[in-house]
């Protein structure tokens, strides 16, 4: 990592973010370096600290423990904690109670969860639990073999992660402290990637980080257009890296890419490693438990819950990120010991409702449409809208106009009648493209059977069918 950037340039330039950022590095790295055992250790403490810290400032933590007959020192890092899961409705409900009465208003930072809805929910964090997030995001980068300092090109979605108006301020951290070069990607067609294309040759970026599908379109762009400047680092996140993406990638930059997961609500906790076998999620910032809710083609699928072990202004303890993922429990040739993620396969809340109640999980949905996208020729992205519980509309681009368009629209239609054990009545629209939402993302599954507000709008899935993507959660600017 650049020593000047980290040491001097980042915490002397962005205090709020960085400072005390050579110390935190190097405790990270410690940890990193000691034996599975002493690593198990720390993440003992540090989650006996947080569950203590809850307990003792925190009144819905309190009243949940004292229910479940728990006290902080029963937590133990290696079975689940017998406390409720937390929601993002009790983060909507109970903001005051959830937040520690051990910090001043001024010594908290807001944010905001991703979702889909109008008004995401809000959570604050403390000062050093933020530090110590931005500190984690660095070391995880360096996996990949980005340091701070390193010229950068993000190709990022999120509307409101890309001030339309920067001020000087935000420029300087950007452009010259990190430079970073963004290029916006709400919406993406050809002549976007050429002038994307035109940002990175002028720029030769080092390291390029982006939204999965969005770094995909580019790569299929420059294949087709060629490319003089190859990246040495390749970051994704936010969305499925299915394996033909990632062969897509790697073939047009020559150079593995790196996966990582995060969230806006906990920040990003996870990363591959140079084997490229799965998501590694480090155990200095969380505390993960995979509660089993069902099966996939590649096997069991588990509803990731996070305990945060960083931010003590508004404790997570057990909270449900909504995401849904399959494990990977084969030793990696790295040696870290880290809880291993094969794949985060999307919202678990997304889905189709019955009119007797049940669900067929976006999951399903998802993995179904990967495996059948495989043979389609004509139809190149679906999205469901869900308008009662008897109808489902479907919209569909086309990619090239081929003569099996129709049949493989029957095909899917029947493919979700039969995966629901239920015949809907099925509206068809064709359209130009299914856009990204105001948040960045796609989603394959939409309801409009509820509020914005309920459970089962929360989803955040998109799906290529030719790619086989499914989306994940929302994650942070790299920083
Ligand atoms: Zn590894």
């Amino acid at each position: 990592m650049s020593k000047f950037h980290t040491h001097f340039l980042l915490p002397f330039a962005v205090p709020e973010r960085h400072a005390g950022l050579p110390g935190r590095l190097r405790e990270i790295q410690k940890f990193e370096r000691m034996s599975e055992q002493q690593q198990r250790e720390v993440q003992q403490q540090r989650l006996s600290r947080i569950l203590e810290h809850s307990y003792r400032t925190v009144p819905y933590y309190r009243k949940q423990f004292d229910a479940a007959d728990f006290h902080p020192s029963h937590g133990r890092v290696d079975q689940p904690l017998p406390l409720p899961i937390l929601t993002r409705d009790d983060l909507r409900q109970r903001t005051e109670e959830l937040l520690s009465n051990s910090y001043k208003q001024a010594d908290l930072r807001t944010s905001a969860t991703g979702g889909t809805t109008s008004t995401p929910v809000r959570f604050c964090r403390d000062l050093e639990g933020l530090r110590n997030k931005t500190a984690l995001q660095l070391q995880l980068n360096s996996w990949a073999g980005y340091e701070a300092g390193d010229s950068v090109m993000t190709l990022w979605g999120a509307h409101r992660d890309l001030l339309m108006a920067p001020s000087w301020r935000w420029r300087l951290y950007e452009e010259v402290l990190m430079r970073c070069v963004s290029a916006p990607s709400g919406f993406i067609n050809e002549e976007i990637l050429e002038r994307f294309r035109q940002r990175y040759e002028k720029h030769r970026p080092k390291v390029l980080y982006a939204y999965t599908n969005v770094l995909v379109a580019f790569a299929s762009y420059l294949k087709k257009h060629g490319l003089q400047h190859r990246p040495k680092v390749l970051i994704v996140t936010a969305e499925l890296l299915s394996e033909p993406s990632r062969k897509l990638i790697e073939s047009v930059f020559d150079v593995p890419v790196f996966n990582h997961y995060g969230s806006r609500d906990v920040g990003m906790i996870s990363s591959e490693c140079s084997y490229h076998t799965g998501l590694h999620f480090h155990p200095w910032g969380c505390y993960v438990e995979f509660d089993r809710i069902g099966d996939t083609p590649d096997g069991p699928a588990y509803r990731l819950l996070v305990t945060d072990l960083l931010n003590y202004g508004q404790p997570f303890i057990r909270y449900d990120t909504g995401d849904c993922v399959t494990l990977n429990n084969r030793d990696c040739s790295c040696g870290r010991w880290f809880p291993q993620v094969g794949q985060i396969l999307g919202r678990v809340a997304d889905g189709l409702e019955l009119a007797d109640g049940g669900i067929v999980p976006g999951v399903s949905v998802g993995n179904h449409m990967s495996q059948m996208g495989q043979t389609f020729r004509a139809i190149s992205q679906v999205q469901f809208v869900q308008k009662s519980h008897e109808h489902l509309h479907l919209r569909y681009v086309v990619k090239d106009e081929h003569p099996s368009a129709r049949e493989e629209l029957k095909s899917i239609c029947s493919a979700i009648d039969s995966l629901a054990n239920h015949p809907f009545n099925w509206t068809l629209e064709k359209v130009a493209n299914i856009p990204r939402e105001r948040s960045g993302k796609i989603r394959l599954c939409m309801s409009e059977l509820h509020t914005p507000d309920s459970s089962l709008a929360k989803p955040l899935q998109s799906q290529n069918l030719r790619e086989g993507i499914t989306c994940s959660s929302f994650v942070d600017l790299p920083s």
